[in-house]
């Protein structure tokens, strides 16, 4: 398939190269011949002197903006004013600074929470702007809407080629395993994990166990973004989904059985459920020639090793919740 924009001897930035995203796009960047670009010191992307004077000695043709204050239904809950404040003035920066070091691509990572809560699932890139959020992470959701029309805005202003993809529900190394920040798929994998050691009867999985939501390994995700930096160029936001679903409840006892975990699970129904379904509808992005690859399965035992390699990791961060 011909590219749109070739990689190879291009300078790359990955924002958010700390991150769980960040290092699965610098991972797979090392198979093309470009020159990544890091960030010796930690910049403070909230900070726009800071940022520009950055960006301005560190010229990129192509930047990932990958960086983002995320978290799960709990984080989203207790620091809503975070969530909306660092995540608008990262992305202002990010793309305000890459406008003006003549950036000629730039890649935006939004979220499948964007979509209105009662969105027709799977949900389509048009549903964007639609109905009401999902209240749960309406602060976050409405970041990354800015994110996006950001992005479209500076297309339709400046001519630049900003692009933004949609990923579902992430998960794999580098994840946060704090319980009270983390989304799930962490929390459940650390949970069964202590529980196992600890011979525990029970892994406490928070609500009913019925809400469905869609997995995609990061790495998966990797591929693809740097499928779109090369295949794609548009205004319209592009999905990018797995098409594995499944309820919280399989979910718990899926990891539980990996992590050699043989007690039962219960549910604490005090705690929300949040959106019962978000699958987003990858129609377009296998369009344009990309699939998924690696089964939930698969991608679990794969994470749940690499923590087991990376035990300091659950040193941070209270172990109960
Ligand atoms: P969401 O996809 O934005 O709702 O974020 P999460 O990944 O935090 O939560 C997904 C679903 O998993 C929700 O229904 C949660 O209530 C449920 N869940 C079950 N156990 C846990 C847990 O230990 N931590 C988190 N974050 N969610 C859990």
């Amino acid at each position: 398939m011909s590219e749109l924009f070739s990689l190879t001897g291009r300078r790359v930035w990955v924002a958010g190269e700390r991150g769980m995203v960040g290092r699965a796009i610098v991972r797979r960047l090392a198979s093309e011949r470009c020159e990544i670009v890091t960030a010796a010191a930690r910049v403070d992307l909230r900070d726009q002197a800071a940022t520009f004077a950055w960006m301005a000695a560190n010229p990129a043709d192509l930047i990932f903006l990958a960086a983002a204050k995320v978290g799960g239904i709990s984080a989203n809950d207790r620091l809503p004013a975070e969530f909306l404040y660092d995540n608008m003035m990262i992305e202002a920066n990010v793309i305000e600074g890459a406008r003006r070091t003549g950036a000629a691509k730039l890649l935006f990572l939004g979220s499948s929470c964007i979509y209105p809560k009662h969105a027709e699932q799977p949900m389509r890139e048009d549903a964007l702007l639609t109905g009401v959020l999902e209240p749960t992470n309406q602060w976050y959701a409405i970041a990354k809407i800015a994110g996006i029309m950001l992005a479209q805005s500076y297309r339709r202003q400046y001519g630049c080629d900003y692009i933004s993809a949609q990923p579902t529900n992430l998960y794999g190394p580098f994840d946060n395993f704090d319980l009270q920040g983390s989304h799930v798929l962490p929390a459940l994998i650390r949970k069964a994990h202590e529980a196992r050691l600890a011979n525990a009867m029970t892994l406490p999985v928070w609500g009913s166990g019925a809400p469905l939501r869609e997995f995609l390994h990061v790495d998966d995700l990797a591929d693809a973004l740097v499928f779109l930096a090369k295949h794609y160029s548009g205004e319209e936001i592009v999905n990018v989904g797995s098409g594995e679903e499944i309820s919280i409840g399989d979910l718990a006892r899926m990891v539980g059985d990996i992590v050699g975990f043989r007690g039962d699970t219960v549910f604490d129904t005090s705690k929300p459920d949040g959106t019962m379904r978000k699958l987003v509808d990858t129609g377009k992005l296998n369009g344009l020639g990309w699939n998924a690859h690696r089964p939930l399965q698969e991608g679990i035992a794969d994470t749940y090793r690499w923590l087991l390699d990376n035990s300091d990791t659950l040193r941070t961060g209270p172990a109960t919740a």
